[in-house]
């Protein structure tokens, strides 16, 4: 039986795995389908601290998995479908037919952030479709950029893109914001954003090199149809933490999806911890990610060896 088993590979999952390494647990890391994370997905990384010329986001994702290595990780890629509790443990039940015994559980597979499903979208992540306005904001100097969603992120997202874009569309659905009043107050009052009510994006437009140029919208009353220069699209339309395969497991969380933790990194569930974007809705930073990993790697090693 595995001392501790990781699932996971972003921020949270690596950082757990280092410590844990370090601790001699010699953890077990199982990557699931998007290896490394939503940093994988972004380009340059100017927030990380340590980097002061930045670092590209797969690069700080791939010297985190040699670190870990580093200390005696091992990796298996297979994605975790079901936990069981069993005498002394779980097991984890693989995609590939796979079954993991392990003492303990530190869940770190993250969250995924919702797209509108418009056929390019995946080729244009990192060259003007993102749904980080911390990671990417800056990188739209005196440009228009468009904001998609009416609640709270897309409202927080907007504001904190005034710092930069010399306008941001904020675009909802409906003709008022889901956003607490606080928050739509404050976007609503700044000069630089142009609410554009009831309109959808339908079409992501690129020019020849593949990078974001335009969108067309339509109006989600009469069906009418316009476009808007935009150089990035910032997608806030919610997150959703990749939790489904702990149906049954007993891990409890919150009415969105995302794992609750106590004490620490604890679950509601003795010996499974999680850590990151997937317990986390609120900072959903790599280093915040990070850190939590830290603590969870701290809370299964004093965990373990009090249940020695
Ligand atoms: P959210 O509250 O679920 O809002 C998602 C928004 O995206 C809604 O306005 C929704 O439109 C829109 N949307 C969803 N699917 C769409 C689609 N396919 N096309 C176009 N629009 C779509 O998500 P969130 O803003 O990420 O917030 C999640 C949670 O985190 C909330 O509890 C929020 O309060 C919290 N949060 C708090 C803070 C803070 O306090 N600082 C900051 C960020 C988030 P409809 O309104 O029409 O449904």
């Amino acid at each position: 039986m595995e001392n501790v088993i990781i699932i996971g590979t972003g921020c949270a999952g690596w950082t757990a795995a280092i410590y844990t390494a370090r601790a001699n647990l010699e953890p077990l890391v199982l990557a699931g389908e998007q290896p490394g994370g939503q940093l994988t997905t972004t380009t340059e990384v100017e927030n990380f601290p340590g980097f002061p010329e930045g670092v590209m986001g797969p690069d700080l994702m791939m010297n985190m998995e040699k670190q870990a290595a580093r200390f005696g990780t091992r990796v298996q890629y297979d994605r975790v479908d079901a936990i069981e509790k069993i005498e002394g443990g779980f097991r984890l039940k693989g995609m590939m037919g796979n079954d993991y015994e392990t003492k303990t559980v530190i869940i770190a597979t993250g969250a995924s952030p919702r797209h509108l499903g418009l056929p390019n979208e995946k080729e244009l992540i990192g060259h003007g479709l993102t749904s980080c306005a911390t990671c990417d904001g800056a990188f739209y100097a005196d440009v228009p950029v468009a904001v998609i969603g009416g609640g709270d992120s897309a409202a927080e997202e907007a504001t904190f893109l005034t710092r930069f874009a010399s306008k941001v569309y904020l675009i909802h659905r409906r003709e008022e914001l889901r956003a607490s009043k606080i928050m739509s107050d404050r976007v609503l009052a700044q000069e630089k954003v142009e609410p554009l009510w009831n309109s959808q994006v339908v079409e992501y437009i690129t020019d020849d090199e593949g990078k974001m140029t335009k969108i067309r919208l339509q109006n989600t009353q009469d069906g009418s149809e316009y476009e808007k220069d935009v150089k990035c699209v910032f997608v806030a339309i919610g997150h959703v933490p990749n939790t489904s395969f702990l149906e049954g497991a007993g891990v409890e969380c919150d009415e969105n999806g995302y794992i609750l933790q106590k004490n620490g990194t604890q679950t509601s569930v003795e010996g499974i911890f999680a850590a990151g974007d997937v317990a986390d809705h609120v900072y959903r930073q790599a280093i915040t990610a990070a850190g939590n990993g830290c603590a969870a790697a701290l809370d299964a090693e004093r965990y373990l060896a009090e249940n020695e």
